[in-house]
């Protein structure tokens, strides 16, 4: 053995990813390579104490979740232990080899039965329903690869491993169906076809929204050195995306980020349902203190409980803060298998490994006859060493994903949060979501973002002149053309996570806010026509009021107000050098 790694003999009968215990302590390991009768485990609990000639059983199956009423509101580690459970079971230091039930076994759920005795169902099909917290219902489904005559169902209080209803299938077997299916993890569970994402994940956050939005079902990452702001941002997107369920996998790179998500989490409501987010939110926690191996099972144990909503008809999120920790770990293991070493000492399949995570996001139609859209979303954070992203998780990453929040360093020193670059980020589906923007939020949004666009380009661009000549040598318009990106970023882009009012903008809200930025500059460009001074115009009270319009919660019936102040402000300026 050495660390989380133990090779045993004897195993010829154990199939690769089998679940094994290990030692009289019962530790939980997973079968990572096969040669002959010799068995690689990856064990995900501390190994100290194990040693040569211990007994090694497998568990005869891959390791696998529990899906289910219970899934919400709670939190689990990287395999699906309950940790909740466990710290009041066995305190603070959880001890080695406790096998728990993810979901709780005591419980009873009030289960609906709306499917009729004698209904002819297929995977996916529902059987009934829990109403598992006040804002998730989950649907009982037909388990994938079954199908049959429904011969016995019934409305009642059952414990999650209950028969509820009995399944005929076309050979007369018959198969009882509970409130809980297994899955293992690291299969991808079953849809019938996946859709093109057409529709953006809302998140309230303007640069993101706006800038580089992300389609339900879409794909994201947010590379970022430390302390740029990459776990603000994830958690903006849990707290606000207008998704049904967040899957939160936290692998922190500070020991109290958990802490802090537990603390935060439960405080903050859901702008939706004026519950707590909690309610639609499961938590994976990794925390430094637990084994890197349980970092690896981490994301698919989080992405497979985001799939199982999904096949409910949910959009989900999945969020990974970072999956730079988990690609950590795949090294340590490969390392310690003496595999051949790529990149920085990445294994070579790290690239096909991160695709097996991303590939399971999408919008699909679910199993199941009514052709329900289900969408899961998922948007990993990358904390590259330095941030230099030219290092192998970064650009790993970037190959699969869709959407690049890129944040800078320099912004986040400038405190410009959130600090994503808005010259480099960039999203593929912006185009694709042009119409949906257009047609439910305003005809003009996607003229206005690319206008906002070209002035930050042109502010760059200027910016090398001023360099070398001055800010005095520019042109008037060019000068309001620098006024203008300083207004695009400071009073559009730079958003307050922590400030009640700005913290989440609407979109017709982030339209106007943008709309507001850009009259401004082209009323200012007229004025400076009829020969105004741009000094003057930069100088304008009115600035100040457009600059505080985006926390303003009274915004929609200050607007009209505003742009009037405008109007009269500049008028005066060009009455008063005629
Ligand atoms: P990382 O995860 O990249 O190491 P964090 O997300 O922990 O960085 O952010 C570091 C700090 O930056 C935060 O504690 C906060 O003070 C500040 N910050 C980041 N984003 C924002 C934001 N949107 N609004 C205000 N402050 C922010
Ligand atoms: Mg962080």
């Amino acid at each position: 053995m050495s660390g989380p790694l133990v090779i045993a003999e004897g195993m010829r009968e154990a199939n690769m990813f089998d679940v094994v215990r290990v030692g009289d302590k019962q530790l939980i390991g997973e079968i990572i390579e096969m040669h002959g009768d010799r068995a690689s485990i990856q064990v995900y609990e501390e190994t100290a104490g194990i040693g040569r000639g211990d007994r090694v059983v497998s568990t005869g199956a891959p390791l696998s979740v529990e899906l289910g009423p219970g899934l919400m509101t709670n939190m689990y580690d990287g395999i699906q232990r309950p940790l909740e459970t466990m710290y009041q079971k066995y305190g603070p230091n959880i001890t080695k080899g406790i096998s728990e039930p993810s979901l709780d076994r005591e419980r009873l759920w009030a289960f609906v039965a709306t499917a009729a005795v004698g209904a002819a169902l297929e995977a996916g099909d529902e059987i009934g329903y829990v109403q598992e917290t006040k804002v998730v219902r989950q649907r009982i489904m037909v388990p994938p690869s079954l199908r049959g005559t429904l011969v016995s169902v019934s409305s009642g209080d059952y414990h999650v491993n209950d028969t509820v209803a009995v399944l005929r299938d076309e050979k007369g077997k018959e198969h009882e169906i509970s409130l809980m299916q297994k899955w293992p993890v690291r299969i991808a569970r079953p849809s019938r076809e996946k859709l093109p994402p057409a529709e953006p994940m809302i998140t309230g956050q303007r640069v993101i929204d706006a800038f580089f939005p992300i389609a339900k079902g879409g794909t994201a990452c947010v590379p970022g050195p430390f302390g740029s702001g990459k776990t603000v941002v994830q958690h903006q997107l849990a707290k606000w995306s207008d998704v049904d369920i967040v899957v939160y996998i936290g692998c922190g790179e500070r020991g109290n980020e958990m802490t802090d998500v537990l603390r935060e989490f439960p405080e903050l409501t859901d702008p939706r349902t004026g519950e707590s987010i909690m309610q639609r939110t499961v938590l994976i926690a990794n925390t430094s203190d637990m084994p890197v191996a349980a970092r690896e099972a981490s994301i698919y144990t989080g992405i497979t409980i985001a799939e199982y909503f999904r096949d409910m008809g949910y959009a989900v999120a999945v969020i990974a803060d970072s999956t730079s920790r988990w690609a950590e770990a795949l090294r340590e293991m490969s390392g310690r298998l003496e595999e051949m070493p790529g990149d920085e000492g990445y294994p070579a399949y790290l690239t096909s490994r991160l695709a097996q995570f991303y590939e399971r996001a999408g919008k699909v139609v679910c199993l199941g006859s009514d052709r329900r859209i289900g969408a899961l979303s998922a948007i990993g954070a990358v904390s590259p060493q330095g941030g230099d992203i030219s290092e192998p998780v970064t650009q790993s990453t970037l190959r699969i994903v869709k959407v690049f929040w890129g944040l800078e360093a320099s912004l986040a020193y400038r405190r410009h949060f959130p600090a994503i670059n808005w010259l480099n980020s960039y999203s593929l589906y912006k185009d694709r979501l042009e119409e949906w923007y257009q047609g439910n939020v305003a005809e003009g949004w996607m003229a206005q973002v690319n206008e906002a666009m070209g002035l930050l380009q042109k502010e760059t661009e200027l910016e090398e002149i001023v360099k070398l000549v001055g800010v005095d040598a520019l042109a008037a318009s060019d000068r309001l053309v620098l006024e203008a990106a300083r207004s695009i970023r400071e009073d559009f882009l730079q958003q307050n996570a922590f400030e009640d009012g700005d913290s989440y903008t609407a979109l017709d809200k982030q339209y106007a806010l943008l709309g507001m930025i850009l009259s401004f500059y082209h009323k200012a460009l007229l004025a400076l026509d009829k020969g105004a001074d741009v000094q003057r115009i930069s100088d304008l009270s009115v600035r100040e009021r457009i600059g505080r319009a985006k926390s303003s919660e009274n915004f929609r019936i200050e607007y009209p107000d505003i742009e009037r102040e405008v109007d009269e402000q500049l008028a005066a300026l060009t009455e008063r050098s005629y």
